[in-house]
């Protein structure tokens, strides 16, 4: 997630805090100082009230993260790599590597974060019961039994991206062995439970809870977009699985000799021929890739006196695939290096294609429409 802030790395991955986390922490804190201790023990001084507020949120915000840690020691658990945890403005989450190889793994992964939730729930509630004729200790554990009960039972609703939703989709995946129907099922269920968070918003909006109605809103905007987008990335992952390399690459890069001046690549390439990506040669030998990406960042100013040569991504420096690569793990390697682009070399590493984000979405638009 972008703007966020890391505080420290666990297991060997990132635990960062997102920018709009401070918010809820600033307003968890605000509310229990103003009204929840303030009720609870009347009488006390503001700085007080303060203080038992602050350190209240900070355990609140510790127990989202240990619920997340119970996803992430799972996820490696089950040989899945953890890319990191944030904490932000509607909770946490834990950013799983790569989707669950099994119903079986995904389901440990999605049951682990309630189990600690319910498990801290407990712990609480034992604390209670010791601490409950000390004063200013029972309110706080009271509180805290309350919200990590409330953390589970919430993540445990039924709709996709909910843990809830991830068990329910374990289930119909493992019952009908299709994970892809699975996922449809979890993230229809997660954009009902997405409505009904809304609908409930309107009903407190028109009953005059404003701010309850809104973050209502808020929680079912969020979701509905997660259920969203969440099948939408099985449904891609699933119509490029079993693809390889070389049935979406493209071999159509016209090759220009490496002194060619921008300024003749844009006018009689770029514009006149519609080409969007070069093959940048040295006599016979292929040196680098350039593509209309690359001109774009340039200034203008710049065309008419530099080359393809001076501007290419050399061929040596770039990642590469071969024509038999699986398509899904070089369409996933050019996401997560943020590339447009990746050279075919075949095994004797001579270039035989191009591989583009644009290519791939355009083959897959092309079997979509042939109704393959
Ligand atoms: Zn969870």
């Amino acid at each position: 997630m972008n703007s966020s802030l890391r505080i420290g790395t666990i297991w060997g991955f990132p635990v960062s805090l997102h920018l709009s986390w401070f918010l809820i922490f600033a307003l968890v804190t605000w509310s229990l100082s103003s009204s929840y201790f303030p009720a609870e023990y009347p009488g006390l001084s503001m700085g007080v009230t303060v203080l038992l507020g602050v350190v209240t949120s900070i355990l609140f915000f510790l127990s989202v993260l240990a619920h997340e840690l119970g996803h992430a020691l799972f996820a490696l658990r089950n040989r899945i790599p953890v890319k990191g945890i944030t904490l932000f403005i509607f909770g946490g989450v834990a950013q799983i590597g790569e989707e669950p190889r099994s119903p079986g793994a995904e389901f440990r992964i999605a049951l682990a974060g309630p189990l600690v939730s319910l498990a801290l729930s407990g712990v609480f509630a034992l604390a209670w019961l010791l601490d409950r004729a000390v004063p200013y200790l029972a309110a706080p554990s009271e509180y805290l039994v309350r919200i990590n009960l409330m953390l589970a039972l919430f993540n445990l609703i039924p709709g996709f991206p909910l843990d809830g939703g991830r068990l329910l989709r374990a289930v119909i995946w493992k019952l009908s062995g299709n994970l892809l129907r699975a996922t449809q099922v979890a993230s229809i269920s997660g954009q009902v439970v997405a409505f009904g968070f809304i609908g409930l918003g309107i009903l407190a909006i028109v009953n005059g809870r404003v701010m309850d109605g809104l973050w209502q809103i808020l929680i079912g905007w969020f979701l509905q977009n997660a259920a969203a987008s969440a099948y939408a990335q099985v449904a891609f992952e699933h119509s490029l699985r079993g693809l390889k390399v070389d049935q979406a690459m493209s071999c159509e890069c016209d090759t220009i000799p490496a002194r060619t001046p921008l300024v003749q690549v844009i006018e009689e390439k770029i514009l006149a021929g519609g080409r969007q990506c070069f093959l940048v040669a040295n006599g016979e030998q292929i040196q680098g890739l350039l593509t209309v990406e690359q001109l774009v960042t340039l200034p203008q100013s710049k065309w008419r006196w530099m080359t393809a040569g001076q501007v290419m991504s050399p061929l040596g420096r770039l990642l590469n695939v071969r024509p038999d690569s699986d398509l899904l793990a070089a369409v996933q390697l050019m996401e997560s290096s943020n590339l447009a682009l990746l050279p075919v070399l075949d095994h004797e590493r001579a270039l035989v294609g191009v591989l583009s984000r644009q290519k791939v979405a355009e083959y897959l638009r092309l079997k979509s429409q042939l109704g393959m």
